[in-house]
């Protein structure tokens, strides 16, 4: 007799989940991305957001995506090698480029596939990539689909990697790196790694999704930060956070571009992304560059937070970006103390392996641009209560 349920298997693991504290959820959100946002039918104080810079619901580019739309359509119709390449896409790529000052920039549709378009087209089985340990999970997929051999270092050890870089006689070297760390908002030591990469010639790969619009003084990223200049570098940025948009691109050495552009198969096979959200990006951007009071904004509000918190049995991570780490070990306080600021109608999710290292449960606060002073208050007078409420 065949089971009735031919799924019935699944259950167990789920139950499993639930039991161990890890299973996920989604929340209903109506209405724009705000800092008080409309979440499950209530006002809540969000700190969940990556619209850093605030946005994600900016009159310019809703505008300037409703007249992109009216210009092109709203889909692309096709991949970008077929039909669908516009010429609102053509300047959007053009306008990115000279944005973070390098000589070239593809796009892709998210950073997930340019993550998995990057490795894949320029490493395979007889070469070797040496990872931060803390990477996003979206760098490692795609060392895994490359096929080519992988080493993690110790999470910004620089002496580890070199150690390791040395030992290896792979044909091609990639050295990938978070620029700024997802779940911990720390900085990679992007000038070493290069240094460390030039010595055994290894390319760099920075993944600068959460820098992207946040670092530097125009927000042009991490190596706007740094003040790092190098051919060897690959730099992928997102479009879906700071930018307020969609999306994601590749920029850099124009041979490099060019080749991923023929073999990078999440670029090829995939629909080109609507044209009319690259309008909305192009209007983004001179908002990022011109507008530093944002980020000056985010800076006052981290050291606001940094500052007045007074926790006993919990640990905010030293972080100088919006990305504020605040660890509390095990999943089932973690999801405690999110569901305690939640009463207080404050949103801030609990992050629990394997998105984090096992024993480093943690609530991730988002800064954005669009928070008011007191709004850090809230969550300061919040985060104590619920330190207290839980040590009892
Ligand atoms: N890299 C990092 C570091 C990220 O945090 C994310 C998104 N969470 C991605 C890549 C993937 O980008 P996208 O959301 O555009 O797919």
């Amino acid at each position: 007799m065949p089971a009735s349920n031919p799924w019935s298997e699944l259950q167990a693991e789920l139950v499993q989940r639930e039991e161990a504290g890890l299973l996920r959820r989604r929340r209903l959100v109506d209405g724009q991305q705000q800092s008080v946002l409309h979440v499950d039918g209530t006002d809540v104080l969000s700190f969940c957001s990556n619209d850093y810079l605030g946005l994600a619901s900016h009159p310019d580019l809703i505008a300037a995506l409703q007249q992109g739309a009216v210009q092109a359509g709203v889909g692309s119709g096709a991949s970008h090698l077929i039909t669908g390449h516009h010429r609102l896409h053509h300047e959007l790529e053009l306008a990115l480029a000279g944005f973070v000052e390098l000589p070239r920039a593809l796009m892709f549709s998210t950073g997930y596939m340019a993550n998995l378009g990057v490795v894949t087209a320029l490493l395979g089985r007889n070469d070797a990539v040496f990872a931060d340990r803390l990477n996003h999970a979206s760098l490692n997929d795609a060392v895994v689909l490359s096929r080519a051999e992988l080493h993690r270092y110790p999470h910004n050890d620089v002496a580890a990697l070199e150690a390791m870089l040395a030992n290896s006689d792979a044909k091609r070297k990639l050295v990938l790196a978070d620029a700024v760390f997802s779940m911990d908002g720390d900085i990679a030591p992007v000038p070493q790694l290069l240094a460390v990469c030039e010595r055994h010639n290894a390319w760099l790969m920075l993944d600068d999704a959460h820098g992207f619009g946040v670092l530097g003084q125009h927000g042009r990223g991490v190596l706007e930060h740094f003040g790092v200049r190098s051919s060897r570098i690959i730099y992928m940025a997102t479009l879906g956070k700071a930018a307020g948009v969609f999306g994601a691109f590749v920029a850099g050495d124009p041979l490099m571009i060019e080749y991923l552009l023929q073999k990078a198969r999440p670029y090829i096979y995939t629909t080109a992304m609507p044209p009319a959200l690259a309008e909305a990006l192009k209007a983004a951007l001179p908002i990022i560059a011109d507008e530093q009071a944002r980020r000056a904004k985010i800076t006052a509000l981290i050291a606001a937070l940094r500052g007045g918190l007074r926790l006993q049995r919990w640990r905010l991570d030293p972080s100088e970006t919006p990305i504020q780490p605040l660890i509390i070990g095990s999943n089932e306080e973690a999801l405690a103390a999110s569901e305690y600021l939640r009463e207080q109608g404050i949103l801030v999710p609990a992050i629990r392996p394997p998105t984090v290292p096992q024993g480093t449960a943690r609530l991730r606060i988002s800064l954005s641009a669009a928070h008011r002073h007191e709004h850090i208050q809230q969550l300061i007078d919040a985060l104590h209560g619920a330190e207290r409420a839980l040590s009892a």
